[in-house]
């Protein structure tokens, strides 16, 4: 069947599907596993479910205080379960995955203490949170200090420096799985295990957190199957589905995860109170979704990975290498090719299609920045997205799709745009054209 009609109906020409059908060629067997690798998360989410008894009353929420919420308690037993973790922190009052790393950092550590990152300079928002820019309320405020080891040149752990760091003030490490906006390759959960095994190693009580954000069910293990004693990440990326409009987890040892909860509420008050309010039925859903969704956005990456590789860009991850997030990088070199990159996936939208993106000075970063989301919970990333600073080396970095339909599309889109634009030629693609 050929569904190219539709497609021009979208904007797309017979050459761009064409080529994108002859990329899908070769993508078979990768669509495969991790379609396979989709149906083990499913039924691991299912089985949490299903081992916690959901009933139909968790769906409804309370108001006010929040005492005996039974829908948001049996939903932190789901994520206990789906992590293999003995407890878990899954509100609504958690606002970002900023604040889900901060308030795990900051309930867990205290003034004396020193925090470590064995894996380089954690992502952007986190450095206001940790103090390395000054910042009102930081750790550093409170008189906690930080250390960070960077990855080798070849991205592998500089475990020498990693042991010397380690002091009697290490309370606390911080391992962060996806790459975010840098270079650096996206930690497999495999290489998180070795890392922890080493640190615990040389001392065993150091807290070993990960950051989890982007890599929730891209692998059928978890960092927490490894040995992590908190993960941490957002519920507008992979584990809220697309359905969950705001909030953030904390899965771990029960102590982390208590300490957290002090933090978040009250000392005192802890898990006790925190009206769900009506959104645990889109926590629940999302999160039965979560697996197959992520899967979506898998195979969307490594499309457009393939897709622009062949064309001579540089992309990261490349078109072949096993995948550890959801997120990809294509490099153009010139501001051109990122704005019509952003722009196409903005028109792929299924909301705010007709608006045209344009550079500007986003607050905290030191160059103009394109964005494209036209999303149906504000600021999802799970949802068909990309974003780019407007500074070499000219790089977008594209993530999402709630469907796999649907990434595929704003791929095909951006490629469009990229050609309308002029930036690579029609007969550029023609020759991979095999009709
Ligand atoms: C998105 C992200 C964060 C921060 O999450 P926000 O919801 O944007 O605050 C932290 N770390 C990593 C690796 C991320 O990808």
């Amino acid at each position: 069947m050929n569904n190219y009609r539709i497609f021009h109906a979208l904007g797309i020409s017979r050459e761009v599907y064409e080529y994108g059908e002859a990329i899908l060629k070769d993508l078979k067997s990768r669509f495969e596993e991790i379609d396979e690798r989709a149906e083990y998360n499913q039924l691991k989410v299912l089985k949490a479910m299903q081992d916690n008894q959901v009933n139909e009353a968790c769906l409804l929420g309370t108001t006010g205080y929040g005492y005996n919420d039974i829908g948001r308690d049996t939903l932190e037993a789901v994520y206990a379960s789906v992590f293999h973790t003995e407890d878990a922190l899954v509100r609504p009052q958690i606002t970002c995955g900023t604040h889900a790393l901060a308030l795990a950092l900051m309930s867990n550590l205290r003034p004396g203490d020193e925090l470590l990152s064995p894996v380089g300079k954690p992502y952007d928002t986190l450095e206001e949170v940790i103090g390395i820019r000054n910042s009102k309320g930081s750790l550093r405020e409170y008189g906690i200090s930080y250390k960070q080891v960077d990855l080798l040149e070849d991205g592998s752990f500089d475990f020498d420096n990693i042991a010397k760091a380690i002091n009697e003030k290490t309370r606390l490490v911080n391992i962060q799985r996806s790459k975010g906006y840098q270079t650096r390759p996206t930690l497999s959960v495999t290489r998180i295990g070795e890392l922890i095994k080493f640190i615990k190693n040389i001392k065993p009580d150091v807290i070993c957190m990960v950051d989890n954000c982007y890599g929730e069910f891209v692998e059928e293990i978890e960092p927490s199957d490894v040995g992590a004693d908190m993960v941490v990440g957002s519920l507008i990326k992979n584990p809220g589905g697309g359905l969950a409009p705001i909030g953030g987890y904390i899965a771990g040892k029960k102590e982390c995860v208590e300490n957290a909860a002090y933090r978040l509420t009250s000392p005192g008050l802890g898990k006790e109170v925190g009206a769900s309010l009506g959104v645990l039925s889109s926590f629940y859903q999302g999160l039965f979704l979560a697996p197959t969704v992520t899967a979506g956005a898998l195979k969307g990456a490594i499309f457009a990975a393939n897709l622009y590789e062949r064309l001579g860009f540089g992309v990261v991850p490349n078109g072949t290498e096993s995948r550890h997030d959801i997120i990809q990088a294509v490099t153009f070199g010139h501001a051109e090719g990122v704005i019509a990159f952003c722009q196409g996936i903005q028109a792929a939208a299924p909301i705010d299609s007709y608006v045209t993106p344009e550079p500007w000075d986003m607050p905290g970063y030191d160059a103009q920045v394109i964005m494209a989301a036209g999303a149906f919970v504000s600021g999802s990333s799970i949802e068909l997205s990309a974003d780019g600073p407007i500074k070499p080396p000219f790089a977008v970095y594209f993530q999402g799709g709630l469907t796999w339909q649907h990434a595929k599309f704003g791929i095909l889109k951006s490629l469009q745009s990229v050609i309308d634009k002029g930036i690579i030629a029609i007969s550029d693609i023609n020759e991979f054209i095999t009709k």
